[in-house]
């Protein structure tokens, strides 16, 4: 079948390599040149975690997800992924912690939040009146040397890729326009990240697209940390990085944004990022070394959104938003074969439009 696949982040090239092992003739588009900064997938690392709180569906995907991951690293000839303990943390009663224990094959009791600060040696601080449930499936992607691996590998299984090219809004059947020529397809995937509701405007009441920032901050005694995950106000999100930094994020902070036009990072973020890191992480100077943008397309109930377009039954919104996708980034492939093919599938079906006003496995999202 011949396939276009619009936007080339993790989703995007996860499902041109998958879909080009397969046997499809598969062209990817992205508007930027290769390994550009203005999505959702760019940076070092993004955090792996095996039992996510997200929900049951997410744990299964996960632990799919880990056994390709492994895959991707035997055809990369390097570790994609550093594995290490987590801290899923909140206020007491947080259902996003209780969820991570529930969900865990390992049950085990949860801590109060200050025994965190013996546990880690002094990098990680909590308070008291905090629930915390240790993990020791957690880890850290590397996600540019990810993206790297899929831009060599897709093409060595017969995906073409092209960058620099923008396919016109809006796609209302399978001819695309991409400077001011007309291409014919037999299906074409969206998987345009914050561009993704310009493109099928049937959805993009359903995609709000978020600016976010992250901080690094360099530890006084660099030691491998956990990562963490605060189910707070914020959604404070932490994990180690290169050079002995750790990586600081915040969730639930960062207003609308248009994605052509992102404002860099500046003080207001930087105090807020500070804020957390003296109380959260008091072995780490508080002054970041570094700070990126990035863009979160958020659903309302921040669960993916993946489902066909009434335009067209062959098109497919491919959304792996809402701030936690990257982990899962094997397994797309995998779900738009079983879409190309007409497979039944529990996770097309819920992350659908159909099942998802009713009771599904979806569970509840983290904030
Ligand atoms: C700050 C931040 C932290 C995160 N942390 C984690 C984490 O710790 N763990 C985790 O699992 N996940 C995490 N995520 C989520 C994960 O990174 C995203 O779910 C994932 O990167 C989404 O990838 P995507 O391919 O859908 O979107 P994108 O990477 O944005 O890719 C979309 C692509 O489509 C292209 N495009 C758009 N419009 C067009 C057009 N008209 N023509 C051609 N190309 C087009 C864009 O240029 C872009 O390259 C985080 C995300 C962010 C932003």
């Amino acid at each position: 079948m011949k396939v276009a696949v619009v936007g080339l982040g993790i989703a995007g090239l996860s499902i041109c390599a998958r879909l080009a092992l397969s046997g499809h003739d598969v062209y990817g588009f992205d508007q930027f040149e290769a390994m550009h900064e203005r999505g959702s997938s760019h940076g070092d690392t993004r955090i792996m975690r095996l039992t996510p709180g997200e929900g049951e569906l997410y744990v299964s995907l996960a632990r799919r997800a880990g056994a390709m991951w492994r895959d991707w690293e035997g055809l990369a000839g390097r570790p994609l992924i550093e594995w290490t303990s987590g801290l899923m943390a909140g206020p007491r009663g947080s259902p996003f912690v209780a969820a991570c224990q529930s969900l865990s094959r390992k049950p085990a009791a949860l801590l109060r939040g200050d025994a965190i600060h013996p546990l880690t040696r002094g990098a990680i601080a909590m308070p008291y009146e905090w629930d915390v449930f240790r993990q020791e499936d957690c880890g850290v992607i590397a996600a540019d040397a990810t993206r790297a691996f899929l831009l060599r590998q897709a093409p060595q299984w017969g995906a073409r890729l092209f960058f620099n090219r923008r396919i016109e809004a809006p796609i209302e059947s399978l001819t695309i326009r991409i400077d001011g020529e007309a291409r014919g397809f037999d299906a074409i995937i969206v998987a345009a990240g914050s561009w993704a509701g310009a493109l099928l405007p049937e959805f993009a009441g359903r995609l709000a697209v978020k600016r976010r920032v992250l901080g690094w901050f360099q530890c006084n005694t660099p030691r491998m940390t956990p990562v963490i995950c605060v189910d707070n106000e914020d959604g404070v999100y932490g994990m180690p990085a290169p050079r002995g930094l750790y990586k600081l994020g915040l969730h639930a902070v960062g207003g609308a944004a248009n994605p052509d036009d992102v404002r860099e990072p500046d003080a207001g973020d930087v105090e807020a990022l500070a804020a957390h890191v003296k109380s959260l992480l008091p072995d780490h100077d508080p002054s970041p070394v570094k700070l990126a943008r990035c863009l979160y397309t958020v659903t309302p109930d921040e669960h993916f959104l993946i489902a066909p377009s009434k335009a067209h039954e062959r098109i497919l919104l491919f959304s792996a938003c809402s701030g936690h996708g990257f982990k899962y980034a094997p397994v797309f492939g995998q779900l738009a074969e079983e879409w190309i093919d007409q497979r039944p599938s529990p996770e097309l079906e819920a992350f659908g439009l159909d099942q998802r006003a009713g009771v599904n496995r979806l569970g509840a999202a983290k904030s």
